[in-house]
């Protein structure tokens, strides 16, 4: 039985402040990579290669925040984060503060493949791309008008903020605020798991802070019980080491896949002031998506049954 869970990131995602017309928008940028994930599996793709092709789909729309549409850092760049991991060997593969590959995942599964590294940072990330012919861009292709006007609002209020929520109190809805990381999960054919997650990070953040997104355990996990994409305020779940934590709940209290997520989403980083959520996938194929915001745009469908698409709570 394989199974599949996505997400576009999580926030103030409120049904009053998102247009019909967005709505459907995003409803089918969701659909079309669920589709293409779940069209992978069916055929017989590897876990690990279906949430890589479902994560660069979810990069190349510019609704979310990661690769195209990716927000802005306080001095107007942009540094994007991804990462990769497959369960049942353990293997990883991460990138931090890449400004030019136009697909973070793709640079990802390279330092997996191609080094004998986890983690690549910064220019040495797009220069090992670079050498790998994965296509580059320059700032422009990132460029999006709505990113620029969130960082305008973030710098005139003086904090972080991720991309998908509005200022509070927010005066006037703005339907451009709500886009996210984003994020997928699998269990194949075989019954292994793999978990992939990119962002662009939080809007105004500093020059080279680095999110949860990246880091093995805390935004990205995946083992032989579980496989984890994280979404939300990133120092919280690193603090939390939020991902790793769903798969020592179970292994450690024998808690199930949904009551592990449960724990560590609403008991431990709800209560922290850790906004966000998650996406899990669990050996059996159980999947489940839980969130403390207001809403996470998210996805599932498991081997024969019908696509879900959500995005409030
Ligand atoms: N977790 C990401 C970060 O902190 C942001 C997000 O999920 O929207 O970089």
């Amino acid at each position: 039985m394989f199974a599949l869970a996505i997400h576009g990131g999580a926030g103030t995602i409120a049904r009053a402040s998102l247009l019909p017309a967005d709505e459907k928008r995003y409803r089918s940028a969701l659909e079309a990579a669920l589709d293409t994930g779940y069209g992978m599996l069916r055929d017989g793709a590897s876990a690990l290669d279906s949430v890589e092709a479902v994560v660069r789909s979810l990069e190349d729309c510019p609704l979310f925040n990661a690769g195209r549409g990716a927000v802005f850092t306080h001095e107007g760049h942009h540094e994007m984060d991804a990462a990769l991991m497959a369960g049942h060997t353990r293997r990883a593969g991460a990138v931090a503060g890449v400004r030019q590959v136009q697909n973070p995942i793709r640079a990802a599964r390279l330092v997996m493949d191609q080094t004998e590294h986890v983690l690549l940072a910064y220019p040495g990330a797009d220069e090992l791309a670079r050498e790998h012919g994965l296509p580059l861009q320059s700032p422009d292709y990132f460029f999006t008008q709505h990113r620029f006007d969130q960082l305008q609002e973030a710098l005139r209020e003086g904090r972080m903020r991720l991309d998908h929520s509005q200022a509070t109190p927010a005066p006037v809805p703005d339907p451009n605020w709500k886009k996210g990381t984003v994020g997928a999960v699998a269990r194949d054919a075989h019954g292994h798991l793999a978990a992939a997650t990119s962002t662009g990070g939080m809007t105004n953040k500093r020059y080279a802070r680095i999110g949860d997104t990246p880091l093995i355990g805390a935004g990205t996990w995946a083992d032989a019980r579980c496989a984890i994409s994280c979404t939300g305020h990133g120092e919280y779940f690193i603090r939390a080491v939020a991902a790793y934590d769903v798969a020592c709940l179970m292994e450690y209290k024998n808690l199930s896949l949904e009551e592990a997520c449960r724990v560590v989403v609403h008991d431990k980083l709800g209560p922290d002031g850790g906004e966000g959520g998650l996406i899990a996938v669990d050996a059996a194929g159980n999947v489940t998506l839980p969130f403390n915001s207001d809403g996470m745009y998210r996805g599932s469908r498991t081997e024969g049954g019908e696509a879900m698409i959500a995005i409030y709570k």
